[in-house]
């Protein structure tokens, strides 16, 4: 799965590819007691337009 950064302002997703992202296990603990069939990595903030259009303000 690919991980994706999320903008709290206007909500837009954004995909992104980062090896080591992708490559973060389920803990053993987890996997005992759950059947992770998938996995995302969200990264939430502000992507570059809404920083753009706070610095006018
Ligand atoms: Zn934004």
């Amino acid at each position: 799965m690919e991980p994706f950064m999320r903008c709290l302002q206007y909500g837009a997703i954004i995909d992104f590819e980062n090896k080591s992202y992708e490559q973060i296990d389920v803990p053993v603990g987890i996997k005992k007691q759950f059947n992770v069939i998938n996995k995302r990595v969200i990264l939430e903030g502000h992507c570059k337009k809404c920083q753009k259009s706070k610095s006018l303000e």
